[in-house]
């Protein structure tokens, strides 16, 4: 089949047992690969009763027909399994070079299972496959494990993702990172591997995957590159990076600020891309495989106590460290994200729970007896920087807070339930639905608890279409109907982009005929516009029965109260979105049932037939 390989390589740690595997051919057409494809395997081999780190969860790494031949923003792989976090389903799209080398060792697929009595890493040279013992990198950040890897094996080129000591230490916030800085997060998928014993991975291949057409592959490789080219957005990324975002926040009101209770600061434009570009900012550092677009940021910090050189923080980082904890020192974020990446944590949900424990230390919920000594006041860098390092190390307060905020609430309680801002266990990410309010039913209904990227609906809300789902006009980003549809065509459209796999920055130019256009090439298989939204609803679906057999029902599909009350001042005081009414519509146009599974019509028109005898007993 073009666009594919074909072949899984399942890898039981248990029995250090590796076995290549053909994939049948309907999964690959119905469900493509990256995220669809990961919940194909993983409905059926996850069992719901188990615990998250029994070792019967699975890894499941997955590239998809549109990687390994440079198409542009194809740099991007998939791990899912269920989350240590949330408990839920977990998908997490990265970007690198990973996906390129795996579909050139004749990979679309490897399923991790099982768990390893001792660390090991799994090395894929093309046919060579191996599990290599990983004692000795056992303990070791995540840029000396890579490096460590690399030098052991003898290579300059391939691509390696790997935990950091968070993920060892089975921290739930803990990412799995490719190729050093590149972060597969939310949701703790590092805690997983670690839990397996699993260091890294490390995968080169030389041989090219076939596609259906030669010559129309480059031709849709140029298009797609004007195209993206060609969008405004594409110019203010390459200048400024995701961090340019920041600087419009006084105006928009999107980054949430002082957990989520503020509507203004004066200190957006201190942290923002541009002034990163003015200051910090040395070079672009290399972009993610194939990428016109070029959003990623090198920075260099010569001294102080926050000196450092290498990948600077992006928008979502500026947001958790700086304006939700107060914090307008764009070094110390660039620090705290560097020891993020090292560590091996997701700087989101970091950053919140440290948000999230200033605001108990403020209310004296906590104090510093609990933060052994630490001042944990607005805006106090240095108790920053140590309370990610007492995360990553499981000491003290960070032991909690490393667990997440619904947790940390549930242990701390006194009413700390009312300022712990997640969805389902998921931090929000720093996006704000009273800003945009398509982020409201998104957040409340994504698979993996709040997420901004299962609908990436900053890119439409108030400035978008989607001609081919419907969406001729923008839509006003706090119009009181609309939101539902936003939500449901969204999320299906970036259902097959992380199926693809491409990067969402390139969704502003890029629509879903465009992506259809590609995939037929690729592929050889006829797909349009219709046919891939209706992958992405099939997508979704699954993992929304992935979720409901482990008890999520419509009572799950929720925001906190933080965000279902105004910010205290800002441009978006007074606005809040109205969830219940958006959910109504967004239920109807799904084909949910009231208790939040999809219909049995429903799941018969999208081909989850499968999935009926499971959620309707
Ligand atoms: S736009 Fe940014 S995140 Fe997306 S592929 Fe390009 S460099 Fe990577």
């Amino acid at each position: 089949m073009y666009g594919f390989t074909g072949n899984l390589l399942r890898v039981d740690l248990t029995s250090a047992k590796i076995t290549r595997e053909k994939i049948p051919e309907d999964y690959l057409r119905d469900f493509l690969g990256g995220s669809g494809l990961a919940a194909r395997y993983l409905y059926n081999e996850i069992p719901v009763e188990e615990d998250v780190f029994s070792e019967n969860n699975k890894l499941f790494f997955s590239a998809g027909p549109l990687n390994g031949r440079h198409f542009p923003t194809s740099g991007r792989c998939c791990v899912a399994c269920r989350s240590p976090l949330t408990g839920i389903w977990l998908d997490s799209v990265w970007s690198g070079k990973f996906s390129y080398n795996l579909k050139r060792a004749g990979l679309d697929a490897i399923i991790i299972e099982g768990k390893s009595p001792q660390p090991v890493y799994l090395y894929i040279n093309n046919d060579d496959i191996q599990l290599k013992d990983a004692s000795k990198i056992w303990g070791k950040v995540v840029s000396e494990t890579v490096l460590n890897i690399f030098d052991e094996c003898g290579h300059t080129r391939g691509s390696c993702c790997a935990i950091g000591p968070a993920g060892e230490k089975l921290v739930k916030l803990a990412n799995i990172m490719g190729d050093t800085t590149r972060a597969a997060g939310r949701g703790g998928a590092g805690a997983l591997m670690g839990s397996k014993k699993l260091k890294a991975i490390f995968v080169y291949g030389d041989k090219e995957p076939a596609v259906s057409d030669e010559e129309k592959w480059k031709e849709v490789i140029k298009e797609i590159t004007k195209k993206i080219n060609e969008q405004p957005v594409t110019k203010s990324l390459k200048a400024y990076g995701t961090g340019v975002a920041m600087a419009a926040a006084s105006q928009t009101g999107d980054a949430p600020t002082k957990n989520w209770k503020l509507g203004t600061w004066d200190g957006y434009s201190k942290i923002s891309g541009i002034t990163m570009a003015q200051t910090i900012l040395r070079k672009h550092s290399s972009p993610c495989h194939a990428c016109p677009i070029h959003c990623a940021r090198y920075v260099e910090i010569d001294e102080g106590p926050y000196a450092m050189k290498g990948e600077g923080p992006e928008y979502e980082a500026l947001g958790s460290f700086g304006s939700m904890c107060l914090n307008d020192n764009l070094e110390s974020i660039a620090y705290a994200n560097m020891l993020c990446n090292e560590y091996g944590l997701d700087s989101i949900s970091t950053g919140a729970a440290i948000a999230f424990a200033m605001e108990a230390f403020e209310k004296g919920i906590i104090t510093h007896k609990d933060t052994d000594g630490i001042q944990l006041t607005w805006g106090n860098t240095e108790a920053i920087v140590a309370l990610v390092k007492k995360i990553a190390k499981q000491e003290g307060i960070g032991d909690l807070l490393g667990q997440g905020v619904r947790k940390a609430a549930e242990v701390l309680g006194r009413g700390s339930e009312e300022f712990a801002v997640h969805v389902k266990g998921l931090e929000l990410p720093m996006h704000d639905p009273r800003a945009f309010f398509g982020y409201a039913p998104t957040y409340a209904t994504s698979p993996r608890g709040a997420c901004h990227l299962h609908g990436y609906v900053g890119g439409y809300d108030g400035r978008g279409v989607m001609p081919e789902a419907g969406l001729i006009e923008p839509q006003d980003a706090h119009a009181l109907t609309g939101k539902g549809f936003l939500a449901k065509i969204v999320q299906d459209y970036d259902s097959v982009v992380q199926s693809s796999i491409v990067c969402y920055f390139m969704t502003y130019g890029v629509g879903p005929g465009d992506l259809a256009k590609a995939l037929s090439v690729a592929t050889g298989i006829h797909y349009d516009a219709q046919t891939v939204l209706k992958i992405g609803e099939r997508i979704f679906n699954l993992q929304r029965a992935f979720n409901n057999r482990l008890g999520i029902t419509r009572k799950d599909d929720t925001l906190p109260k933080r965000v279902l009350t105004s910010t205290e001042g800002g441009p978006n005081e007074g606005y809040v979105p109205n969830l219940e009414e958006q959910l109504k519509e967004y239920y109807q146009l799904r084909g949910w049932e009231e208790d939040g599974k999809p219909s049995k019509e429903k799941l018969r028109e999208l081909g989850l037939d499968f999935v009926i005898g499971d959620l309707y007993v």
